[in-house]
This record gives structure tokens, sequence and C-alpha cells, in this order.
């Protein structure tokens, strides 16, 4: 199944600009000029990557200037020099909406890109009678709740594009951004917190124009950005109108998160929100020395598997005596705190 997903993640593709008929060339999610080389050593970053072999998640060991490290084929070469034209041109300005805006578009499409390559998984493994017939009925469930994800995405680009280029400014995300000491983790993605069973409720929105200002769960979402400057990491939340938390922690306190509150919120949104994340090899090696790593990913499996909502938080940034304040996964639905 990972080999197949593999090969749809790697599918030719048309570019994601609408009305663009050009195929997609890979593109970074960070900047091509800067970000990773922050936490690169001898240009090299880890990055968790899903194997066919068990554990069935490791940090593997990648080139930044490689294709395969936080790349995915979402722009031709005509609309991804355009579009990013601010961003690429001079460095990030974290007062800018508009910058902060480009770096989520591109964190949109990303992940619409990684669903349709499920999607084309799905679809072909739901017919494939080499399963038998409850794992062809549960891959039919998760094609359906693929869709759903997908519409989610599809508006939540609508609406960006919007914002961006045709200066519809009313359904814009709102930002907060934080600088704190530098750590080694880059990131930028988005996720919506739904979870939805609902199958009525999915057939519903299905039905719903993903381009159309009502479409319901992209107002939900979040954007998550960590990227590393010289000296300093700067960690950006954006969140459409109607997010009410981030995690545990309501909108109205975002304002008042100190250092470790922020470390604590990203570590959180790594294990349980977020696939595409990057560390350097020495926050690697850190986590390495207690076996901290191999925690992590567990942690990382169980929220991967399961889509559970629960109000644990996590620490990834704290190794006075590791690996305190993560609450480590024991099996039988059972977390502790390990001291
Ligand atoms: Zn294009």
């Amino acid at each position: 199944m990972r080999a197949m997903h593999n090969r749809a993640l790697n599918a030719k593709r048309l570019c994601y600009t609408p009305g663009c008929t050009n195929y997609a060339q890979n593109c970074h999610v960070l900047q091509k000029n800067g970000n990773l080389n922050h936490i690169a050593e001898d240009g090299f970053i880890r990055h968790i990557e899903m194997s066919s072999k068990e554990p069935s998640l490791h940090f593997k060991k990648a080139g930044i200037h490689a294709t395969d490290v936080m790349a995915f084929p979402g722009f031709c070469n005509a609309c991804d020099t355009r579009l990013f034209l601010p961003i690429e041109s001079k460095s990030l300005d974290f007062t800018n909406k508009t910058h902060l805006l480009l770096y989520s578009y591109r964190a949109v499409v990303c992940e619409l890109h990684k669903v349709d390559s499920w999607l084309m998984c799905f679809e072909e493994m739901k017919d494939d009678t080499w399963y038998d017939e409850s794992l062809r009925n549960i891959f039919d469930d998760m094609l359906l709740m693929y869709k759903l994800r997908r519409n989610g995405f599809v508006n939540q680009q609508f609406l960006l594009y919007n914002n961006l280029f045709n200066n519809v400014l009313d359904s814009a995300p709102n930002f907060a951004v934080y600088k704190i000491a530098k750590q080694g983790v880059a990131c930028s993605a988005t996720y919506f917190p739904f979870i939805c069973f609902d199958e009525e409720m999915v057939y519903k929105a299905l039905n719903i124009n993903p381009m159309s200002y009502d479409f319901p769960f992209s107002h939900t979402a979040v954007y998550v950005h960590a990227v590393p400057t010289d000296g300093e990491l700067f960690v950006i939340i954006g969140c459409h109108k109607n997010v009410t938390h981030v995690e545990t922690i309501p909108i109205k306190d975002l304002k008042f998160l100190d250092e470790k509150a922020i470390l604590v919120l990203l570590s959180t949104l790594f294990i349980k929100r977020i696939e595409t994340w990057s560390i350097s090899e020495n926050l690697y090696n850190d986590w390495s020395r207690g076996s901290f790593d191999k925690a992590i990913l567990n942690i990382k499996t169980h929220y991967l598997d399961e889509r559970i909502t629960d109000k644990y938080m996590y620490n990834l940034f704290n190794f006075t005596s590791m690996p305190v304040g993560v609450y480590l996964w024991e099996g039988n639905n059972k977390f502790s705190i390990s001291e």
C-alpha cells in the first residue's frame, strides 16, 4: 500500500493554479532560498517517513537540496515563480500579511496534493479483489472521508487564492506570530481539527460546492509554520474565523503564550496534527540518546492510525531528564507521564 502511495505521490499532475493546464514540477513547501539552510548540518536534515517495514515511521536523513525534502508537485514553473515572487525574491517579512498568506497557500496546495495521492490509492484498492471484502469496504469509507477532506482543502485554496490575488480579504485567516529562540525544527502545514464519521453529513458536505464561501469545514482550518532564521525561530499560527481553540488553547489566549507554551503547542501539533516537519541532526541526536525518537514516533503512530482527539499536550524540547513532559503511549488506551 505504501509503495502504491509513493507511486501516487510522484504521479504526473497538472499545476494546481485554477485554470492552468501546465504540468506541475516539484516545489518546496518552505522557501527555496533559505529557511531549511538554517537547521541543516552539512546540507542534511531529518524528517518523518512512512515505511512498509516495521517500525512504520522513522526519521529519515535527507539532503535539503534533494527534491524529496518537503517538496511536492504543486505548481508549474511559471506559476511557482509568479505566485511566490514576493517571498522568493526577498526574505520573509513576518509582519506582512501577504507573505503569511502565500506561505499558507503553498501549505494548502501541499495538503491537497497529499489527499489526491491517497484518493488515487483508495480508488484503486476499493475494487481490487486481492483485498477481502471487509477491507474493501474500509477503503470505500476512506475514499468518502478523503473526498470530504479534498473538498475542504479545495475550498481553503479558493479562499486563500481570492485573499491573495482577487483582493477579497474578509475571509482571510488571522495570524499570530511569535519570535522565539532558535530550535532545530521547521514546518509549513495546515489541518482541519474536525473529525466526521457521520455519513449523512459527509454526503451533504460533498454536495456543497467547495468553491463557495459557505463550505463549512475550511473555516475551521489552522495553519502552522515554523520558520527558522539565522538565530531565531518564527512560529506562525493562522486561524480561520470559526476556529475557537488551537488544541487546548482558546483563540483569545493565543496572544499571551510565553516561549514554553509556544513550544508545547508546536510539539503537540507535530505529534497530533502535522505530518510534514523537519528537524536538525542535532535535535535528532538529542532525542535518540534517550530513545526519545522512538517514543515520539510511537505516540505519533497512535494518532495517525486513530485520529484521536484528546487533551494531551506534549513537549519535545525539554532534555533535562528525558523524556520529561511527554505522555508515553503504553498500549491498552492508557497514557502516563514519564518523569
Ligand atoms: Zn501553472
